[in-house]
């Protein structure tokens, strides 16, 4: 056991979807592009030109704050945050400071079985910098990043074990998806974590006299790895009586290991002051509460639900997970609303379905979640028969694959097949007490084994379940076995 605590609060840069942006009209698509041809005199930082703010990007951080429990601030403003830096031509980078959009916020998490919460600072809106690309002799700069709008959201410094900064990561990106605020695509960098981290003695009652940063994490694998590297480097200079340098560290691969950018002194001056060029952000309250009642549900608000549903554990947390999955969840509670179907296990078996065997579909045909099932009253079909002991699950397991293929146009052709297929379970057509003598007697140790390990009946269901293609229910037939095997 360690003697320190971990300390850790997280920074997230986050680029919306917007089509321009923060504070020039140029395309915001610029991934990919050759090197400054996304580029004006606004985000290129020239004299006398003037940024004019970016709407949606405002009005989609706002979002994302309403989203994380934030309160907002009816009256903000930009500043200036003045730093040197080749990537940042104007020599300062248009934030925000006293008065950030939304403040005192919060993420309630279930993590190993414990309700944690997660308080959020503040989020707010910046304009992202360029990008240096350094070769060997020389350094080049692209300017087509700079001036896109990002969304920053800081934590407190609440993350004190690594499965809470995970699930914390995961929540956060799916609630980014959810409001469509942004695609969150990491490998684009347009979701980015700033890992804040210090150790700190067990018993320790105030907060360690030092602060490590970690910049432009891009992966949640990358977050629990450099999470680890860092505890492991601290906790050796710690045991040596050296206290770590406050410093700015970045990485270079996916190892997680990190290396020191820039050693920080003291706290950086940037000279805040408000930005002169635009007037300040006055929002009414209504305007608020209309974006606040036009977010979606969001993930914890659908785990409740499905709790309600008796829907929980890993079963609900895997259709949450993806905005798509969660929405076919929904088609499907819709359409057995519409057809007034009353079991209440009805919904936990299509939970089961989305989170097992249509995630294998839609991953093998990679289709998209909502054109996967054309036709949900055939799923809910199949299922309702299987509730009433009609059809065991191999057969559910089979017809849910030709529903995914579109074998049925209609209800009706999947009755036909059924029918047809005699795959719907009769009791009265199959004796099954006869069926169960027979293969008991054609093995002449049975009874005796059966007496030391009652498992061993499955043997005789399962023949008697080939034989009957199927069409029988399993529980019956174990009780015919039984029978057969005590007499
Ligand atoms: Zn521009
Ligand atoms: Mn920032």
């Amino acid at each position: 056991m360690s003697k320190y605590k971990t300390i850790v609060g997280l920074e997230i840069h986050l680029q919306p979807k917007t089509k321009s942006k923060m504070f020039c009209s140029c395309n915001a698509a610029y991934f990919g592009a050759e090197g400054n041809t996304y580029v004006c005199p606004v985000c290129l930082g020239l004299p006398g030109a003037l940024p004019v703010p970016n709407k949606i990007a405002i009005e989609k951080a706002l979002q994302i704050a309403l989203a994380l429990n934030c309160k907002i601030n009816l009256e903000s403003k930009f500043d200036r945050k003045n730093y040197f830096y080749p990537d940042l031509p104007k020599g300062y980078q248009i934030s925000q400071y006293d008065q950030p959009l939304g403040y005192d916020g919060y993420i309630d998490l279930q993590v190993n079985n414990k309700v944690r919460r997660v308080r959020i600072t503040r989020v707010h809106m910046e304009e992202d910098t360029g990008k240096s690309i350094h070769g060997d002799k020389e350094t080049m700069l692209d300017y087509n990043k700079s001036g896109l709008p990002l969304i920053e959201i800081v934590t407190e410094p609440d993350f004190d074990d690594k499965d809470l900064i995970d699930v914390f990561a995961k929540r956060m990106r799916q609630i980014i998806r959810y409001t469509r605020v942004s695609d969150a695509d990491m490998e684009k960098g347009q979701l980015r974590y700033e890992l804040n981290i210090s150790l700190a003695e067990k018993t320790a009652t105030e907060l360690p006299n030092y602060k490590v940063e970690v910049k432009n994490i891009g992966s949640i694998s990358l977050l629990q790895k450099v999470l680890e590297s860092e505890v492991e480097r601290h906790t050796k200079i710690l045991n040596s009586g050296e206290t770590p340098v406050q410093e700015t560290r970045g990485t270079r691969d996916m190892s997680g290991k990190t290396y020191s950018q820039r050693v920080k002194e003291e706290a950086n001056d940037y000279r805040y002051f408000p930005e002169p060029d635009i007037p300040p952000l006055l929002f009414t309250q209504d305007y608020i509460d209309e974006l606040k009642s036009s977010l979606p549900k969001l993930p914890d608000q659908l785990l409740a639900e499905y709790a309600e549903l008796g829907i929980t554990g890993e079963v609900a947390e895997t259709i949450v997970a993806e905005y798509e999955r969660a929405g076919l969840f929904a088609d499907f509670m819709q359409t057995a609303q519409t057809f007034g179907s009353s079991d209440k296990n009805l919904m936990p078996e299509i939970a089961k379905l989305i989170a097992g065997d249509l995630t294998v579909s839609q991953e093998d045909t990679g289709k998209d979640w909502s054109e996967l099932i054309a036709d949900k009253a055939q799923v809910i079909k199949v299922l309702e028969l299987k509730l009433a002991k009609k059809l065991n699950s191999s057969s559910v397991k089979d017809l849910v694959k030709l529903i995914v293929a579109g074998k049925f146009a209609s209800t009706d052709e999947l009755d036909e097949y059924l029918a047809a297929e005699k795959l719907l379970i009769d009791d009265t057509a199959f004796d099954l007490d006869a069926m169960a003598k027979k293969f008991v007697d054609a093995d002449p140790t049975a009874r005796e084994r059966f007496s030391k390990n009652p498992n061993m009946a499955m043997f005789f269901v399962g023949q008697i379940m080939r034989e009957a293609k199927g069409a029988v229910n399993p529980q019956a037939a174990k009780e015919a076995v039984e029978k057969a095997l005590r007499s």
